[in-house]
């Protein structure tokens, strides 16, 4: 039994070699790991264990993260508890939103209403297998920060959607009530 190191969003074999086991999912036939850890191939079974328990997030918890990556139909996001007071980056622990716990009513994609580096205000509405499932389907959650995703500018909310102060451009999201407004 070897083990390696893989990350979240780690392409870690295919549906045709592999079973995914814990701290994976699927996507168009290949198996990606959703956690930090160690890749484990127990008898065809892939799985991946996490380095850091999770002990200090519990379900329900409102937690602020980082999309830091897209893999249709889910993102991984990057956490840490409370305000987000705290600096990201570090270490942090990741978790993983679906596309349908994005909002009420049906999101095809996570792209969208998130981009990667948007940072959103979510909340842990499911915990298995180690893996942390956000939710971000009430009003006061959503991305408090968004980010032109063409030229990575701050984006300023106009009516319902966001407009980057540099370039112009609209872009769509789920935004939580407070939008640049909150601490962050
Ligand atoms: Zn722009």
């Amino acid at each position: 039994m070897d083990k390696k190191l893989v990350a979240p969003g780690d392409c870690i074999g295919t549906e045709e070699e592999y079973l995914p086991g814990a701290g994976t999912f699927i996507d168009k036939e290949k198996i990606y790991s959703t956690l930090s850890g160690d890749l484990v191939d127990n008898a065809k079974t892939l799985s991946v264990a996490q380095k850091r328990p999770l002990a200090a997030f519990g379900i329900g918890t409102i937690i602020v993260g980082v999309i830091e990556n897209v893999v249709e139909p889910i993102a991984l996001v990057s956490m840490q508890e409370g305000s987000g007071h705290q600096r990201f980056g570090g270490n942090p622990d990741y978790a993983v939103l679906h596309a349908s716990m994005i909002k009420r009513g049906y999101v095809k994609n996570v792209s969208d209403e998130y981009k990667i580096g948007d940072i959103i205000r979510a909340k842990i509405a499911d915990m298995r297998n180690g893996e942390m499932r956000l939710s971000t389907d009430s009003d006061n959650l959503g991305a408090i920060k968004a980010f032109c995703s063409k030229c990575r500018h701050g984006m300023a909310l106009n009516g319902a959607v966001l407009e980057c102060e540099s370039c112009g451009r609209k872009e769509n999201r789920k935004v939580a009530n407070d939008y640049r407004k909150a601490e962050i």
